[in-house]
């Protein structure tokens, strides 16, 4: 049992990671509502831990999870930076390596037939993808270029009444960066979603009916 009650497959606080229980938890019911309408997607994945929330609810529905990340980590976690963990430092590779924790994660909880891990760049996975998600989670490269990326790559594909989960969304720009909050209200100046929920700096969004 987590502290917000969920029940998951795996001791979440021992996973590395960013994401807050009770955002973590938001997610979860977010994925749990749309699952059995088609595919979840989430971008950014590192060690596994927003993975999870999104995956158990794929799982208790019969849903298939896509989790894209090439694993090398974002800018803010490479070393000399806030968020760099020396244990994912790859030495043979010269660069970092997320992917053995991340299946390490996928392995203890039980979610090796509910998430497809696609190691790439989000520019690479989106050259060719065609399938509509009932639910897109964007925590990936928090540079703009990269935010928009992901934002300009996947949303489009995010069915009608279908959800758009953002993370780290802070309005005032002392709180944190600004590039996920600039997608966010690109989503909304776009017509195409409208606002469902802000949990924290988790900003959801459900695509529109037309
Ligand atoms: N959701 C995670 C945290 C993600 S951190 C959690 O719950 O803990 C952001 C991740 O995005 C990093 O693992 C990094 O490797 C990945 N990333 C950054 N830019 C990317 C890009 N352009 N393509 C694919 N993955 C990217
Ligand atoms: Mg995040």
């Amino acid at each position: 049992m987590s502290k917000t009650g969920l029940t998951l497959p795996i001791d979440i606080e021992a996973v590395k990671g960013f994401m807050d229980p009770v955002e973590g938890a938001a997610l979860h019911d977010a994925a749990f509502g749309m699952a059995d309408r088609g595919p979840v997607m989430e971008i950014g994945s590192y060690c596994g831990k927003s993975t999870v929330y999104l995956g158990a609810a794929c799982k208790a529905r019969g849903a298939l999870l896509y989790a894209l990340d090439h694993h090398r980590g974002s800018e803010e976690n490479q070393p000399g930076w806030e968020h760099h963990d020396p244990g994912t430092w790859d030495a043979k590779a010269g660069a970092m390596d997320t992917l053995p924790f991340f299946r390490d994660t996928l392995r203890r909880a039980g979610l090796e037939d509910t998430v497809i891990a696609i190691v790439t760049k989000s520019r690479l996975a989106a050259r060719h993808w065609n399938i509509p998600l009932s639910m897109l989670f964007i925590d990936g490269g928090h540079a703009l270029e990269m935010a928009l990326i992901d934002y300009r790559g996947f949303s489009g594909h995010v069915m009608q009444g279908g959800i758009l989960a953002i993370h780290d969304i802070f309005p005032d720009p002392r709180d944190g960066g600004q590039a996920p909050y600039e997608i966010y209200r690109l989503a909304l100046a776009s017509g195409m979603f409208e606002e469902l929920a802000m949990v924290k700096s988790l900003g959801l969004l459900r695509r529109i009916l037309v």
